[in-house]
C-alpha cells in the first residue's frame, strides 16, 4: 500500500503513472498538474484526440480508475509552485512513500526537490532529451545528492563540452535547439525506465542501489553529443560539497535558508 506524489502528466508524465499505477502494491495518487489538454499534444499523449479541452488532471484520474477502479486518487490542477496551494501539496508530500518528477521546467524540479527533502521522501526524475536523441532517469534518497548537485554535475561534467553544441541537459530551456520535440517512442523509452526504477525504489527503499545514481540511455548517434546510439551511460554522481542547497540542508536551519539557498542556486544556473 503505497502513496505516489506526481507533478506532470504530460506526454512524458502520463505513462510513467500509468506503469506504475498497473502495481498493485500503489493504492494512492496524489497528482499536481495545471494543464489543459491541446490538440498538439495528443501525437505523443496517451489520451485520444476528443478529450481535448479537459483538464489533463482528471484525464488521468479517469484514465487510472477506469483500470485500478479502487486507486485512490487526488487531484490538484495548480503549478507546484503557486503559493496557495503550498500547504495542500505540502501535507500530501508529507504523507506520500515516493515522489515522480516529470515537470518540464528546472524552476519545479528544484521546488520538488525542496519538497521531497524537507519532508524525507524518496524520489525520481526522468528526462527526456530534445529531439528524442535519449534520456535520463534519476532517483535520490534523502541525504543523497540533490538535485543542485546533479544538475550542475552533469552540466559541467557530461553533457556539455563543446561550446557550441545545444544545452541537452536543459531540456525546455532557454536555447532554441532544446525545443525540439522528442517522438512518442523515445519519451516511451525514457517513461518506462522511470517507472521500473521509481517501483524499484519503493520496493527495496534505503536499500535500492541499481548502480547509479543517474542513468543516461542514448537512443540516437549525435555528432559531438553522443558516438553511439543505445548507450548506457551510470553516473554515480555524490553530494558536491560547495552545494548551496544541500549545505544549507546539512545544518538545521529555517525553511527561509533553504529558500534563499535555492534562489541563489537558481540564479547562479541562469547565469550560464
Ligand atoms: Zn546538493
Amino acid at each position: 500500500m503505497a502513496h505516489v506524489f506526481q507533478v506532470g502528466a504530460g506526454s512524458g508524465g502520463m505513462p510513467v503513472l500509468d506503469m506504475i499505477c498497473r502495481d498493485s502494491r500503489i493504492s494512492r495518487v496524489t497528482l499536481v498538474e495545471p494543464d489543459v489538454y491541446k490538440p498538439h499534444n495528443v501525437d505523443r499523449h496517451l489520451f485520444p484526440r476528443s478529450a481535448v479541452g479537459e483538464l489533463k488532471a482528471v484525464l488521468a484520474e479517469d484514465w487510472l480508475k477506469d483500470r485500478r477502479p479502487e486507486l485512490q486518487v487526488e487531484t490538484l490542477t495548480c503549478d507546484l509552485l503557486e503559493p496557495a496551494k503550498q500547504a495542500i501539496i505540502e501535507k500530501a508530500v508529507g504523507e506520500a512513500d515516493v515522489g515522480v518528477c516529470a515537470a518540464d521546467n528546472e524552476a519545479a524540479k528544484f521546488h520538488f526537490d525542496l519538497l521531497m527533502r524537507r519532508h524525507g521522501k524518496p524520489w525520481t526524475l526522468g528526462e527526456v532529451l530534445s529531439g528524442g536523441i535519449g534520456g535520463f532517469v534519476h532517483w535520490f534518497v534523502p541525504g543523497g545528492p540533490c538535485y543542485g548537485c546533479v544538475a550542475s554535475h552533469l552540466k559541467r561534467e557530461a553533457m556539455v563540452e563543446k561550446p557550441k553544441a545545444p544545452d541537452y541537459s536543459q531540456p525546455g530551456g532557454p536555447v532554441e535547439e532544446t525545443t525540439v520535440p522528442a517522438g512518442k517512442a523515445s519519451i516511451g523509452v525514457v517513461a518506462g525506465l522511470h517507472a521500473v526504477v521509481t517501483l524499484g525504489l519503493l520496493a527495496e527503499k534505503e536499500k535500492y542501489q541499481p548502480g547509479f545514481t543517474s542513468l543516461l540511455l542514448t537512443l540516437q548517434r549525435v555528432e559531438q553529443v553522443f558516438d553511439e546510439a543505445f548507450r548506457p551511460y551510470r553516473f554515480r554522481i555524490p553530494r558536491l560539497a560547495d552545494c548551496l542547497i544541500c549545505r544549507a540542508e546539512a545544518t538545521p536551519s529555517s525553511v527561509g535558508d533553504l529558500d534563499v539557498a535555492l534562489a541563489q542556486a537558481l540564479a547562479r544556473l541562469g547565469n550560464e
